[in-house]
C-alpha cells in the first residue's frame, strides 16, 4: 500500500504562496471522511513579521488610489465570486462539513457584504456645513487606518472574514487575515481570487496558524485594528490584550440563542423554524437556535412536532444529497456527544438521540444525530453552555415573563426569535430583550449587509458591530477641518480670546 503526504496549506504573503518558516503544521481532515487532507503551517514570529510587513509596504499605496479604482477592484472581485462560488462552497465542504447548498449559503451572505463594500464612495462622503462663522467654512473626511488584522473562526470560512474584509479593503486598508486552522483553504482561495480581480500585492494576505499568530497580530505595533469572531473566552482574551496594545477592537464571541414560542404561535411554523436553526450546519452557528422556550401550554404539541421534523432529516456527506453532515472534528464530536451524556445525567428528558445516527458517509466521519432534550432546567450544563452542535433543548415557561427574564438572564446577548401571532407581544418583547439580533417568526435574523452584525453581553466585546455603516465607521478614521480663506478685501488683526462664533 503506498501512502502519500496530504498537500501542504501556506500562506499567502506579498501576492504569492508562503511555506511558513518553520516546521509546525496542523492536521486539516474533511469531517466526512475522518482522513487527514492537509497540513496547514502553522506562523512563527518571523510569519507575522513578513505578513504585516509586506501588508504596511501595500498599505499606503493602497490608501493613495482613487476611491474609483478601488471600487472598480472590489466590484471585479464580486463578479468572480459570484462565477466561481461553487469551487469556494466545495472547499468548504470538504473542510468544514457542513452540505453544499449550506456552503453556497454562505458565500452567498459574503458576497452581499462585497456588494455593500461596492458602495464605498458613498459610504466615505464627509459632511460640509458652509459659513459656520463669518467666513469660516467645516468639512470632515474619514481615511483609512492602515494595516487591520481578522481572526476567523471555522464554522464560516468564508463568510465571516467577508463580514470584514471587503469593506476594510474598500475603504483603503491592506488586511492580514488570520483563518482558522481548522479549514484555512478557503482564504487562500479568496487570495488568489482578489489577485485576480487587480488587488495590490500585500493588500489582502493571508497568515495561517494558531495562538502564536494571533498573539503577534494583537502585539504587533503596526496593526492598527482587530476584527475577531470566536468563541466567548478567546474573544474577551483578543479584546483585552489588543485594547491594551492600543487597538481598535471588535471582538464577537459565542451565543446561546433562545426561540420563544408563544401560545398564539403558528406551532406548525414554529417547528419548522427550530429544526431548521437548530440542526442546519449541525449547529455550528453563532445564530443558531439551541433554546426552545415553549410558554403556556405549548410544550407537548411543540416538542411532538419538532420530533416528528427531527426523523425526516438525512445525516450524511455534504456533497450527497443530505441536511445535515459531520461535526467539523472528532474532538468537537465527542465534545458535543459528552454533553449529550450529561444531559441525560441531570435529568433532562431525551426525547431524540443523535449518539446512534445513521449517516450516509463512511465509517470514520465526525457524525451525531439530531438531538432533542425536553424538560431542560436553567441550571443543566445542556442550558448553560454554548455546546455549538445539533443539540435543542426546550425549557417550558409559564407565562410571557418568566420566558422574557430567561433570556435576559442568560449570559450572551447574540440572537433571539419570538414566534407569536400578537403583534403587540412582539413589539413588547423587541423593546425588552437584552439581545443584539432580534427575529419576528424568523429563527436566524441575520442583518443584511447594509446593517450591522452584532451582540450583546458576552456575544461582543468593544462597541461596534461588523459591517454596515458601523464596519465602515471601524475601518475608518474621522477628521474634521475648520477652513478661513482670507477675503482680499478684510484686514486680519490679533485676537487671543478662545475663538467664538460670529
Ligand atoms: P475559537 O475561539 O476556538 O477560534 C476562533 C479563532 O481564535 C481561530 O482563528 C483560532 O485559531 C483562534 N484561537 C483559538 N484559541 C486561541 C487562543 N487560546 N488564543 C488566541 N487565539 C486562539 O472558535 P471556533 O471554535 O473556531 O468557532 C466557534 C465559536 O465562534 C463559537 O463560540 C461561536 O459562537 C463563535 N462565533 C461567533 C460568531 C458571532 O458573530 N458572534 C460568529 C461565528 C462564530
Amino acid at each position: 500500500m503506498t501512502t502519500t503526504t496530504p498537500p501542504t496549506i501556506g500562506h499567502w504573503i506579498n501576492g504569492q504562496a508562503h511555506p511558513g518558516s518553520n516546521d509546525r503544521r496542523g492536521d486539516v481532515t474533511n469531517p466526512a471522511t475522518g482522513q487527514v487532507t492537509g497540513q496547514v503551517v502553522l506562523a512563527g514570529a518571523a510569519d507575522v513579521d513578513a505578513a504585516v510587513g509586506s501588508a504596511k509596504k501595500a498599505a499606503a499605496g493602497w490608501a493613495a488610489t482613487s476611491v474609483s479604482a478601488r471600487t472598480q477592484v472590489v466590484f471585479r472581485f464580486r463578479e468572480l465570486l459570484n462565477e466561481r462560488k461553487g469551487e469556494l462552497a466545495e472547499i468548504i465542504t470538504a473542510e468544514h462539513g457542513k452540505v453544499h447548498s449550506d456552503a453556497l449559503g454562505e458565500v452567498a451572505r459574503g458576497q452581499e457584504v462585497v456588494e455593500f463594500a461596492c458602495g464605498i464612495p458613498h459610504l466615505l462622503k464627509g459632511s460640509n456645513s458652509p459659513q459656520v462663522s463669518t467666513g469660516v467654512d467645516v468639512h470632515s473626511l474619514r481615511q483609512p487606518l492602515g494595516v487591520v488584522g481578522i481572526i476567523s473562526p471555522f464554522n464560516f470560512p468564508a463568510m465571516v472574514p467577508m463580514w470584514f474584509f471587503p469593506i476594510a479593503i474598500a475603504a483603503g486598508n491592506a488586511v492580514v487575515l488570520k483563518p482558522s486552522e481548522k479549514d484555512p483553504s478557503a482564504a487562500i482561495w479568496m487570495a488568489r481570487l482578489w489577485q485576480e480581480a487587480g488587488l495590490p500585492d500585500g493588500v489582502f494576505t493571508v497568515l495561517q496558524g494558531d495562538k502564536i499568530a494571533v498573539d503577534g497580530l494583537l502585539d504587533h505595533p503596526d496593526v492598527a485594528s482587530i476584527s475577531f469572531v470566536g468563541s466567548t473566552p478567546i474573544a474577551e482574551y483578543v479584546y483585552e490584550r489588543a485594547s491594551r496594545a492600543g487597538k481598535r477592537v471588535q471582538a464577537l464571541g459565542g451565543a446561546k440563542n433562545h426561540m420563544v414560542v408563544l401560545p398564539d404561535a403558528d406551532l406548525d411554523l414554529a417547528a419548522d423554524a427550530a429544526v431548521s436553526a437548530g440542526y442546519g450546519s449541525a449547529g455550528e452557528r453563532c445564530m443558531a437556535i439551541s433554546v426552545v422556550v415553549a410558554v403556556g401550554d405549548t410544550g407537548d404539541a411543540l416538542v411532538d412536532k419538532i420530533a416528528e421534523r427531527t426523523a425526516t432529516l438525512r445525516i450524511g456527506e455534504g456533497t450527497r444529497d443530505a441536511d445535515m453532515g459531520p461535526l467539523v472534528t472528532r474532538v468537537h464530536r465527542d465534545k458535543v456527544a459528552s454533553y449529550v451524556d450529561a444531559g441525560e445525567a441531570e435529568g433532562a428528558t431525551l426525547v431524540v438521540d443523535g449518539r446512534q445516527v445513521e449517516a450516509d458517509g463512511a465509517s470514520d466521519g465526525f457524525w451525531l444525530g439530531p438531538t432533542l432534550f425536553d424538560h431542560v432546567q436553567p441550571t443543566m450544563s445542556v442550558y448553560t453552555d454554548e455546546i455549538f452542535g445539533p443539540v435543542l433543548s426546550v425549557v417550558r415557561a409559564g407565562t410571557y415573563q418568566e420566558a422574557l427574564d430567561l433570556v435576559n438572564a442568560n449570559r450572551y446577548g447574540n440572537g433571539v426569535a419570538i414566534f407569536t401571532s400578537n403583534g403587540g407581544a412582539a413589539r413588547a418583547f423587541e423593546q425588552d430583550v437584552e439581545v443584539g439580533m432580534i427575529g419576528v417568526n424568523v429563527p436566524i435574523p441575520v442583518p443584511m449587509a447594509y446593517y450591522s452584525f452584532g451582540g450583546w453581553k458576552s456575544s461582543l466585546f468593544g462597541d461596534t458591530h461588523a459591517h454596515g455603516v458601523e464596519g465602515v465607521h471601524f475601518f475608518t478614521r474621522g477628521k474634521v477641518v475648520t477652513t478661513r480663506w482670507p477675503d482680499p478685501s478684510t484686514v486680519g488683526g490679533l485676537e487671543l480670546a478662545f475663538p467664538k462664533n460670529s
